[in-house]
């Protein structure tokens, strides 16, 4: 089938249309073979069998109004349960189920926002969050007009520097930020000092436990040594946590909670200055889909606490297990020391992305991070359950990847220079318009084409500053999604 110009103009018969679609999908990322560390949260056959028939069955029903379907409304009620139970939430929490962890993110900041707006008449609202934190508190800061202040990590542990955010709390400040974990390394921050200090500052606390928040409890009834984190934590006054990661339930599916109900209230938005239906809506979205929380509904109860506890158990060992052989082998080391199944390595011997291109080659997907805010350049894995069979597998490759970029050698002094001289010229007044040529020069193409080799490509993104790698993506994403004819 040709790439689409236009609506076809005659349909074509269901068999065809599903051949396409499984043609269409051949290069994606094989995440099956239990190699891919991000992206698909694998719970397994039976897992996916359970979302996708709960998902089919409420995938036309319409969240856009709850009284319409208040089976969503009963879904969403007991989820939001669950979660708070889970976090240690007493009755007073409440929350809303959201579409994803950067939803329930931007909800929170709005929350805070309008919350100060309100109770102390504030105008300029800022929001305090360590170099650790999210992207996703910068969309939100971005898209609601609210400042957000980072705050350095200890270079060591990786952890928050709850000094600096007490020298950054002004009379602007809303709320503090801390993660538990983490995506970068996987490390908690030092969350009961972070909720102390902004209680004492009589402002918000949110707790990012959009990837932790499911998997932490666990760990802590296995004994793992997980500081507290949760509502159990004075102060802590919002906490998000993510159901489409790590409670294995299909994409499109994470809870926001707040302390109480007046702060919740915050968040949601009504407006009657239009001319039709009364819209009042809990969330960002308006019509959505009953299919993402009829599954995250489904899928929680199928596999009930027993079931997560043995997915729980056999992520810990498994964490355990990759994070002892990556410190393990030699010119390699763990950044921090992290409580969840986040793991972030580098080292100070050898370059680091040429790595990801030999586990690539031998099947692995793992993800550089780019060196900021005191995080050096690094290698990332998320350990998820289909990755639980093949930590062994995963160790001896990447032993053999580290020995393959060793032989290697360093990168030669030319190729560094020029590569220096390439990102200062990328910083300066004629950077922008040299964007287009150098992505061909990387073989970023249409089409969503990437090259196959990346570790040039992410040194060089190493090297630059941050707002001129922002415009740079910005020239990749533009070029990956335009539609293009292409002559066969
Ligand atoms: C994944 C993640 C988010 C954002 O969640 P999305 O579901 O990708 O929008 C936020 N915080 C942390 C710590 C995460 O790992």
């Amino acid at each position: 089938m040709s790439n689409a110009t236009a609506i076809p103009a005659h349909g074509l018969p269901k068999e065809q249309v599903f051949a396409a679609l499984e043609d269409i999908r051949k290069n994606d990322v094989p995440w099956r073979t239990g190699r891919a560390f991000a992206y698909v949260y694998d719970g397994g056959k039976e897992v996916e069998e359970v979302a996708k028939r709960a998902f089919n069955a409420f995938m036309t029903e319409n969240g856009l109004d709850p009284t319409a379907f208040p089976s969503l409304l009963r879904f969403e009620n007991d989820l939001v349960a669950m979660a708070r139970a889970h976090l240690s939430g007493g009755p007073e929490v409440v929350g809303s189920f959201t579409s994803g962890g950067t939803e329930s993110i931007i909800l929170a900041v709005k929350t805070a926002r309008d919350w100060a707006r309100k109770t102390r008449g504030a105008t300029d609202v800022e929001i305090i969050v360590p170099v650790t934190a999210h992207a996703a508190f910068h969309k939100a800061g971005a898209y609601l007009g609210v400042k957000v202040v980072t705050t350095p990590i200890d270079p060591v542990t990786m952890r928050a520097d709850v000094a600096a955010m007490k020298a950054a709390i002004n009379e602007r400040t809303a709320m503090l930020v801390g993660s538990a974990s983490g995506y970068a390394h996987g490390v908690v921050d030092p969350i009961a000092e972070i909720a102390g200090l902004a209680k004492e500052r009589g402002i918000l606390c949110h707790v990012d436990g959009c990837i932790g928040g499911f998997v932490l409890p666990y760990f802590k009834r296995f004994g793992a040594d997980v500081p507290a984190f949760d509502f159990s934590v004075p102060g802590v006054t919002s906490m998000s946590m993510d159901l489409h990661k790590y409670a294995l339930t299909p994409k499109g599916a994470s809870v926001v909670l707040y302390a109480n109900d007046d702060l919740r209230r915050h968040q949601f938005f009504a407006c009657a200055s239009w001319t039709g239906y009364t819209m009042v809506n809990t969330t960002i979205q308006s019509t959505k889909s009953g299919g993402p929380l009829a599954a995250a509904w489904a899928v929680m109860s199928f596999l009930g606490d027993e079931g997560y506890v043995k997915i729980m158990r056999g992520l810990y060992d498994a964490k355990n297990a990759i994070e002892a052989g990556i410190r393990a082998i030699p010119g390699l080391y763990v950044m921090g020391k992290p409580e969840m199944t986040l793991i972030g390595f580098t080292s100070d011997e050898i370059p680091i992305f040429p790595i990801a291109d030999e586990m690539k080659k031998r099947g692995w997907l793992i993800q550089p991070q780019l060196a900021y805010g005191g995080s050096k350049e690094n290698l990332h894995v998320t350990i998820q359950p289909s990755n639980v069979p093949h930590a062994e597998a995963f160790l001896s490759d990447l032993r053999a990847s580290v020995e393959a970029v060793r032989k290697k050698g360093a990168p030669d002094g030319d190729a560094i220079a020029m590569a220096r001289a390439l990102a200062e010229r990328l910083s300066g007044p004629e950077g922008e318009a040299m964007l287009p040529g150098l992505l061909d020069a990387m073989g970023i193409g249409s089409s969503g084409t990437v090259p196959a080799e990346m570790a040039d490509t992410n040194a060089l993104m190493n090297l630059l500053p941050r707002p001129v790698q922002e415009r740079l993506l910005v020239h990749v994403v533009s070029r990956l999604f335009t539609p293009r004819e292409v002559t066969k």
